[in-house]
């Protein structure tokens, strides 16, 4: 039944853990339908909100996530974005990070939350995670102050804490403290109360009308470098037929080893228009290219600093910049810029 005045939050249901259940016989975790969430969590009742759930078919584990289930995430919360005050996408959190961040990129204009949320143990567990994750996502997406949203950006709610969706990695697999953020500080902290930090919340400069773009290329890869990487391995990735882009995912502040083979491959593929953005491996930080010889060639070579993006972040802003069909300076300028908050400036 609607209730008047109730704000109403949109539930996007895909998959994950908090969802699944374990096939009997080996205890193995699969991801169910999850239609009945208000069955499971008879608690989201007190909330008096008008909420619906959509369930995606079939729901799946997030590492079977792919840009075109992004695209669908983005069309159904385009579709319904007049119907709801909020959007809460419950997905497995081995690739949040990544969907979190290409969501951010896509929407431009964004007055309204989305909030991606899951569990490390499924909603029907007694000690699940999923339940305090489901519900103060719902209450975050449900937030307003003075006619306004709180948190109109795209970010992720997990084990009490808020973050920006772009800032974030997976840092554990089975703590319930899943998450961190370490360029950028939370968005809200929910203790006794949920405190909402303003400071650190993204509010769109544009109040035009909501815009979704859709395309991705997936003609790119993240190469890491590590002692002894071999110098066939290296041409090998570089040379991939129809590659574009490659996050190179580097040491410390952005440094790579000065054997002159790597930085000759990485010049030869630059002139065949291969764009190269470099992130730390380091699990905060920035790259500064230069501040090290290992580092100052690739910035004489034309690499782009991802300075203190995630790699996460940085490879699907990567796809989602070849995606929009910019030509090539136009596209390393935006690498190297804050698009929507996922780099420090
Ligand atoms: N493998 C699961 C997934 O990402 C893990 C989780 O949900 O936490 O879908």
């Amino acid at each position: 039944m609607k209730v008047e005045n109730k704000p109403s939050i949109l539930i996007i249901y895909t998959g994950g853990t908090i969802g699944m259940v374990q096939k009997s016989a080996n205890g193995i975790l699969v991801p169910v339908k999850f239609d009945q969430i208000q069955e499971e969590v008879p608690e989201l009742d007190r909330l008096e909100y008008n909420l619906q759930v959509v369930t995606f078919t079939p729901p799946i584990d997030s590492s079977n996530m792919t840009p075109a289930i992004w695209v669908k995430i983005a069309n159904t919360i385009e579709r319904n974005y007049s119907k709801y005050d909020g959007f809460v996408i419950l997905h497995g959190t081995d690739t949040m990070a990544y969907t979190a961040s290409a969501l951010s990129y896509m929407f431009e204009n964004l007055d309204k939350p989305i909030v991606l949320t899951g569990s490390q143990l499924p909603i029907g567990i007694l000690r699940t995670d999923g339940k305090e994750n489901l519900i103060t996502s719902i209450q975050i997406a449900a937030a307003r102050n003075n006619g306004q949203a709180v948190v109109p950006e795209v970010c992720v709610y997990f084990n009490s804490k808020l973050f920006r969706g772009n800032r974030i990695s997976k840092r554990h697999a089975d703590d319930f403290r899943a998450f961190s953020s370490p360029n950028y500080p939370e968005l809200a902290n929910a203790g006794v109360e949920i405190k909402y930090f303003q400071e650190n919340i993204h509010r769109s400069a544009n109040k035009g009308i909501l815009k979704v773009r859709t395309h991705f290329d997936e003609n790119v890869v993240i190469l890491k470098i590590f002692p002894g990487i071999g110098r066939m391995v290296f041409e090998n990735i570089l040379n991939i037929p129809g590659l574009k882009g490659v996050v190179l995912e580097s040491f410390g502040s952005g440094n790579i080893p000065t054997t002159r083979w790597m930085i000759s491959q990485i010049k030869i593929a630059i002139k065949r228009k291969i764009i190269f953005l470099n992130v730390t491996q380091c699990q905060g930080g920035a790259v500064n290219m230069g501040q090290y010889e290992t580092s100052a060639e690739l910035l004489n070579a034309g690499v782009v600093s991802g300075k203190d993006m995630t790699t996460e972040a940085a490879i699907t802003k990567l796809m989602f910049l070849l995606g929009q069909g910019l030509e090539q300076e136009e596209i390393k300028l935006h690498l190297n810029k804050s698009l929507i908050g996922e780099i420090s400036e």
